[in-house]
């Protein structure tokens, strides 16, 4: 029979195309599975823990936690700069847009610290994609302002104006690391609020609220600097990178970098004098090293001038377990604050 005929062929071809539907789902979940395995397992997209909220990638840590800090349990934060990951060197790869694909929010510093933001903008097909700039109402420094504080008192002009030019070819203009200046925490946490309310104004008061109790933190936080730094208004640090500038400049001391303002170089023969130079005439008494920069600088001038070392933490970014263990933007400031003024001590 003619139809009897046709429904054989079309049962065939359907089963057919249902076996080609199956087995091509299967190379590709084959596939991304050993992607996963090559790029280190870092589990891509949202998945479904997301659903119903909001969605939100935040580029380094800082950004991590104050998303966090207002968002709860409402959000979703992916970091894009992996845990233990130095981010000034840090480049995406084209498998980082996966999540920006998704997400409803994109939460970055700004101010030259993720160099690599407007191209990633640029490639993201996601129309619906809200970009916050976090720094977008602090008032920025130059790096020349805070690379010239530490100095102003030294006679080798024509060293530094070399290190300038290399800082400021790599770094951009401004000092990136507005965070370290709780007064500047409390400016960007307000700008993600204002966006996560804008998003989900279902959610505003709860927003609203864990706003207002952040800005109490970081008003709190800001008077613990103030006045157990007061004693040492002038004083200098000598730090692994200089990530120091608003902090120095809103408590009134100095920084004495041994890497420039983008942790991507270390010092040649001549700076390294130099530093060690300036640890004996200022007798400084500490070399701060950072958790996510070889020591090895550090550890070498503090041998030659028999200081001690300490870390500092500019949370560039944190490791894993630092993660795991709680620390976050508050408990890693409030020890930064003892380990300032224990290197005074
Ligand atoms: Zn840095």
């Amino acid at each position: 029979m003619k139809s009897g005929s046709f429904e054989e062929v079309s049962r065939f071809s359907r089963v057919s195309r249902v076996k080609r539907v199956v087995a091509g789902f299967l190379s590709v979940a084959f596939l991304s599975g050993a992607m996963g395995v090559l790029s280190g397992c870092k589990k891509r997209g949202f998945g479904k823990d997301a659903e119903g909220k909001v969605k939100v990638v935040a580029s380094i840590y800082p950004m991590y936690d104050f998303v966090k800090r207002i968002g709860g349990d409402l959000v979703a934060v992916k970091m894009l700069v992996p845990a233990g990951t130095e981010p000034h060197s840090w480049e995406p790869s084209t498998r980082d847009m996966q999540d920006l694909e998704e997400a409803d929010l994109f939460v970055y510093n700004g101010a030259g610290m993720e160099a690599w933001a407007d191209d990633l903008l640029g490639t993201i097909q996601n129309k619906d994609l809200i970009a916050v700039e976090a720094s977008k109402d602090v008032s920025l420094l130059k790096t020349e302002e805070v690379h010239h504080d530490a100095h102003e008192d030294e006679d080798h002009d024509d060293d530094h104006e070399d290190h300038d030019e290399e800082g400021h070819h790599h770094h951009g203009e401004y000092d990136p690391h507005v965070w370290l200046s709780p007064k500047n925490a409390e400016v960007e946490i307000s700008a993600i609020a204002d966006a996560l309310i804008e998003k989900d104004p279902e959610h505003a008061d709860t927003y609203r609220k864990n706003l207002e109790e952040a800005k109490k933190e970081c008003e709190a936080l800001d008077s613990a600097f103030e006045a157990e730094l007061a004693p040492y208004k002038g004083g200098y640090i000598v730090v692994a990178h200089e990530a120091y500038g608003y902090l120095c400049k809103e408590y009134g001391i100095k920084q004495i970098g041994i890497e420039g303002v983008s942790a991507d170089q270390e010092p040649d023969a001549a700076r390294m004098r130099e530093i060690i130079d300036m640890v004996r005439e200022y007798g400084i008494k500490c070399i701060f090293f950072e958790e996510l920069v070889d020591p090895k600088v550090a550890k070498s001038i503090a041998d030659e001038t028999g200081c001690k070392t300490m870390a500092l933490s500019p949370l560039d970014g944190l490791t894993k377990e630092d993660i795991d263990s709680g620390r976050d933007y508050f408990s890693v400031m409030k020890d930064n604050l003892q380990a300032l003024v224990d290197s005074f001590q």
